[in-house]
């Protein structure tokens, strides 16, 4: 049914099922009173968390330190698994606009970072940019929204026009790393970043998959801003 054929109460009744979902985002199951607005509480007790926070060096860190990117500390949150519900809160916060999900689960993450202490030292959260017609098909770009979750319970400023992406390319989900690589240098840094000189920059991203993105994007601030210091967070890792 297009939307011009619909009475106005089902028009509402469809953008309330978006912005107020009655059903799970993860598992589907009808949600209850005593759950949170988009999540039931089984799935939030039951992601599937990556653990790297737990370690002071993990797949991140060392991705960076193989690649001679300087890193304060990197770790992702959860693993993305495919056939699987976590599949749902990655397709429900990118295609299916929802972005109080991905400012849900960036706020889900920060909580438990804060409680180990990690990331204590930054300054400024940076997401990765999303290409402007990419942000305008979507309405919005999750990295940003995953960095205004993380920054509500950190207490950070987040720095949006820090870094813009030039080129709108197709989805990275079946290029090899050195495509990868190719895709990230078309991020520039923005002339406008004077107030990140000399800071702890904390990059975000919502999927990590090869890390070709954050090593490519923290090499670019480096260069940009050498006497910064970079972390690295994603929300999600495949
Ligand atoms: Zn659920």
């Amino acid at each position: 049914m297009k939307i011009f054929d619909m009475k106005l109460p089902t028009i509402i009744d469809t953008l309330n099922q978006i912005i107020f979902p009655e059903s799970c985002l993860g598992c589907g199951k009808r949600l209850h009173t005593a759950d949170d607005d988009l999540l039931c509480s089984n799935c939030i007790t039951q992601i599937p968390t990556t653990g790297h926070y737990n370690y002071d060096t993990n797949e991140i860190t060392d991705l960076f330190a193989d690649n001679n990117v300087p890193l304060e500390y990197g770790c992702t949150f959860f693993n993305f698994r495919k056939q699987d519900w976590t599949q749902n809160l990655l397709h429900n916060m990118k295609y299916f606009n929802h972005p109080r999900l991905a400012k849900e689960l960036g706020k889900v993450a920060a909580r438990e970072l804060v409680r180990l202490g990690r990331y204590s030292g930054t300054e400024w959260i940076v997401p990765v940019p999303m290409h402007d017609e990419k942000v305008g098909m979507r309405g919005f770009n999750q990295a940003e929204i995953i960095a205004e979750g993380l920054s509500e319970v950190m207490n950070l400023p987040v720095c949006k026009d820090a870094m813009t992406k030039t080129v709108n390319s197709t989805t990275q989900a079946f290029m090899q790393w050195d495509e990868r690589v190719e895709n990230a240098s078309k991020i520039f840094i923005s002339r406008r970043v004077g107030e990140l000189c000399g800071h702890h920059l904390l990059l975000v991203d919502d999927v990590f998959t090869t890390g070709s993105t954050l090593i490519v994007c923290s090499r670019k601030l480096l260069e940009a801003m050498p006497d910064c210091r970079i972390s690295v967070f994603a929300l999600a890792k495949t």
